[in-house]
């Protein structure tokens, strides 16, 4: 099994929650204030409401830690308590109050999930407007910032949309070995920051005399071949086994999944499965493995020692073959 911890991404994510959280508190204090400089009943109402928000926030806190999200929480409790507001100072004032709501829009597409954002963006748009017909305000102006409200709200999801598809790819083009579709090394450097990889069996993959099958057929048939060594790794692998690319004709991959047996026969499966494919018609194309129990080290630098070892001793004892301690 991997222990997860959290990766230094989450915990800067977090801070940065965390202050725009102390700001929309400091915003919903501010908003307070004068309420309650205006009117004490008005100011006196607001706070039981801030109340009820700062329960409902712990509810949401509590329930979001169960479900281990709580970099969600936070976001989607400051939205809820933005929306809050919003609502009771257009209960208050009327129009004017409504203003608020293009910001709070706008936030809500970019700064929380989508499904927070569309749920939020939606909830004001039909909110504000009834609230507003309740106070009288004629169908001319309420169809006009109706209009206002959904314009926003288009512009703040097709930023979103972009901004999402920007990071995805983004996170895809920094993880993924191009040429292989397996994970590449510097994912491999991030994952292990991220995880104590604790229970997995580490397997060292390195082709047989590659060079000489880029010497012989060339560059391009040598890609070809990386490729489809990956894929005859991958399917012999299961969905929690992990697949990188660590070095030109290397792969490491991380098997959890045999660790309550104890014992695992996925190198001997891939190693097999290589020897007995014909992937070049010209050529037979072998791999040799060095597998290793991360338990049984330290660091996973120290494990990644031990199967280069491993493999190394898969070399000198005569190629296409795995060895394990
Ligand atoms: P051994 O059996 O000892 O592992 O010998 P080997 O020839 O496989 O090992 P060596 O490290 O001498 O050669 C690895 C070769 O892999 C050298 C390098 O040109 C080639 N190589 C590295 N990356 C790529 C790649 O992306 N595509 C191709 N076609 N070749 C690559
Ligand atoms: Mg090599
Ligand atoms: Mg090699």
């Amino acid at each position: 099994m991997l222990t997860e911890k959290p990766s230094t991404e989450i915990q800067a994510e977090t801070a940065t929650t965390r202050k725009i959280e102390q700001f929309m508190a400091v915003c919903c204090l501010v908003v307070l204030a004068v309420f309650t400089l205006q009117s004490i009943s008005n100011g006196y109402l607001l706070l039981i409401i801030s109340q009820m928000v700062l329960m409902a926030s712990l509810f949401l806190y509590i329930i979001a830690s169960l479900q281990n999200s709580l970099v969600a929480a936070h976001i989607m409790t400051a939205l809820i308590s933005l929306d809050i507001l919003i609502v009771v100072t257009i209960y208050y004032y009327g129009l004017p109050g409504a203003y608020w709501a293009f910001p709070a829009i706008i936030s809500s597409n970019l700064v929380g999930t989508r499904r927070t954002g569309i749920v939020l963006t939606i909830t004001l748009i039909l909110v504000i407007p009834a609230v507003l017909w309740m106070q009288g305000v004629g169908f001319n102006m309420l169809t006009r910032l109706f209009g206002a409200l959904v314009l926003t709200a288009i512009f703040a999801w097709y930023s979103a949309t972009k901004a999402q598809e920007l990071h995805d790819r983004l996170i895809k083009e920094s993880t993924i070995d191009p040429l292989t579709g397996c994970f590449n090394r510097r994912h491999l450097t991030r994952f292990t920051r991220q995880f104590i990889p604790s229970q997995s069996f580490l397997i060292l993959i390195d082709v047989d005399d590659f060079k000489g099958v880029n010497d012989t057929c060339g560059h391009y048939t040598g890609d070809i071949v990386l490729k489809a060594i990956a894929r005859l790794i991958q399917e012999e692998l299961s969905e929690s086994d992990l697949l990188f690319r660590i070095g030109g004709e290397e792969f490491l991959v991380f098997e959890s999944q045999a660790i309550s047996a104890g014992t695992s026969d996925l190198a001997e499966r891939i190693r097999a499965c290589i020897d007995t494919t014909a992937i070049l018609p010209t050529r037979h194309i072998t791999v040799s493995i060095g597998e290793t129990l991360l338990s049984h080290h330290e660091t996973f630098e120290s494990a990644l020692q031990c199967a280069d070892k491993n493999l190394y001793l898969s070399k000198i004892n005569g190629r296409n073959r795995v060895t394990r301690a």
